[in-house]
Formats: C-alpha cells, structure tokens, sequence
C-alpha cells in the first residue's frame, strides 16, 4: 500500500488516502491501540471491543531506545560487562549489543520517553563516561529513537482523543482479539492480541499462526 490505512469499512472496504481495495480478509496488524486511533474501523464492530483496544498497552511504546556505537568493545577489555541499570538516568537499562567478536561494537539502552523536551544526548554522553569510562561519552555514533512520538508505534504520541492511563498488560491477549469479526474475515493480529509472548517477536509471530488459521479454515 505505501501508505497509512485510514478507513476499513463495513463491508471491509480498505481505504488510504490514495487508493482503496475490497479484499476478502482483513487483517490487522498493528497496534489495537494504534488502529482505533488512526484508523476509521467499521461501525459495526462491539462497542466493547473498541473500549479494550483502546485500553490494550502498545509494549515498550513509551520508550527511546539509545544505540552507542564504537570502533571497539573497550570496555571488554576492562573488564566490564557493558550492562547496567540506573535509577538516576537518563538510561535505565543497558546492554552489550555488540555483534560477533565484539564487532560491531555497541552497547545499547532505554529511556522513559513521553518527556516534554525529549532525551539530551548530552546527558547521555555523560551517563554513558560516569558507567563505562570516558571513552564511552564519544561514541562514533549515536542513534535516539523515539518511540514515544512516533504516531504509528504510541497513540499518545497523536490522537488527542487518547488518554494514557497506568497500562493495563490484562488487556493482552484478550479473548476478543482471540475469535475473527464481521464474519470471520476481519482479524486482529499485533504482538499485542496474542495471549502468549504478548508485546515480542515470538508473540506477534504466534498471532499471525492464528489469523492463518483462521483464513484457512474460512469458507469462501
Ligand atoms: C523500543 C522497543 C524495543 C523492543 N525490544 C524487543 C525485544 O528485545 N524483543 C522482542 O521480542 N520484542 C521487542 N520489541 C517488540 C517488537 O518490536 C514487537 O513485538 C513486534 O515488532 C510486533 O510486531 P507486530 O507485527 O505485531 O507489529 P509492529 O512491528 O509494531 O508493526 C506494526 C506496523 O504497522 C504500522 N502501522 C501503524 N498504523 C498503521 C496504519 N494506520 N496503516 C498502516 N500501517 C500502520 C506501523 O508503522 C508498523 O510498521 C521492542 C519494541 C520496541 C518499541
């Protein structure tokens, strides 16, 4: 498609703002949260599925990922893991990412997003040289991810019609995400529906085994 889906109708019509398509399945595959709040769903769906989306938690969606990388594992060498936890911040969490052999070599970690004026990377730099040593606050690349503010991963990040609330991780897996809608040919199918692994790989890739299942044992 290209592009953001912004309606699906009742009669699972698919629509983008430049094209649209009438397919014989619908399978959603984003967020429950992120889906009621960017895209028109069919009015014909349970009020009180609607209410349980809206309420199942995006996982890790209000968090900046922070990727340091260098030219090597230095802090191997010193005898370090290259893994911490910190009540002070801004990172509260951080790991060895570094690939094979220690190259690439890169530790990475998460920060709380939803902060008004974002992360500092200066505060970074910093936090990395108070844990690992000075070498670590010049990292030959840093990358900040945001989550937090990506329409498409936080719904908090853009519909002003939602209120974050204290997560609510009973929502995943909810046994209305579990039976297909609108005759068996719409499916909720995110990380978020799966009643096991919900929020990882392993969950989202449990949830697509589903709606498989579920297509294919659909009559036509
Ligand atoms: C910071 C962070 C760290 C994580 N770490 C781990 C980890 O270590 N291990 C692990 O197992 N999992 C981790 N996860 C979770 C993992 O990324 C998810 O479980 C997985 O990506 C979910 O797959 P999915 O197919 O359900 O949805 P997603 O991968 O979220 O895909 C949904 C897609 O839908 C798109 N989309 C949203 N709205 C629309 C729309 N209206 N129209 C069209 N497209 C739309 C989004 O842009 C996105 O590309 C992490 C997630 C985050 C954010």
């Amino acid at each position: 498609m290209g592009q953001p889906v912004v309606e699906i109708s009742d009669d699972l019509g698919v629509k983008t703002a430049d094209g649209s398509w009438q397919p014989r399945h619908v399978v959603i595959a984003v967020p429950p949260a992120v889906a009621v709040t960017t895209i028109r769903l069919p009015h014909s769906l349970p009020t009180n599925l609607m209410a349980v989306a809206l309420r199942t938690p995006v996982w890790m969606g209000d968090t900046i990922k922070v990727v340091a990388m260098y030219d090597e594992p230095f802090w191997r060498t010193d005898g370090l893991a290259g893994a911490a936890i910190s009540r002070v911040g801004p990172l509260h969490e951080m790991h060895d990412l570094s690939g094979p052999d220690g190259l690439p070599a890169a530790i990475f970690g998460f920060a709380r997003g939803g902060q008004p004026n974002g992360l500092d990377e200066t505060d970074v730099r910093a936090q990395m040289a108070r844990i690992f040593g000075p070498h670590a606050g010049v990292p030959q690349e840093l990358q900040i991810q945001d989550w937090s503010r990506d329409q498409w991963t936080n719904p908090a990040a853009s519909a002003e019609e939602y209120v974050p609330t204290a997560p609510d991780y009973s929502m995943f897996g909810h046994a209305m995400y579990q039976q297909p809608h609108l005759s068996g040919r719409l499916h909720w199918s995110s990380t978020e529906t799966a009643p096991l692994y919900a929020g990882h790989i392993e969950g989202a890739l449990e949830a697509a085994e589903r709606t498989v299942r579920a297509i294919s044992a659909c009559p036509e």
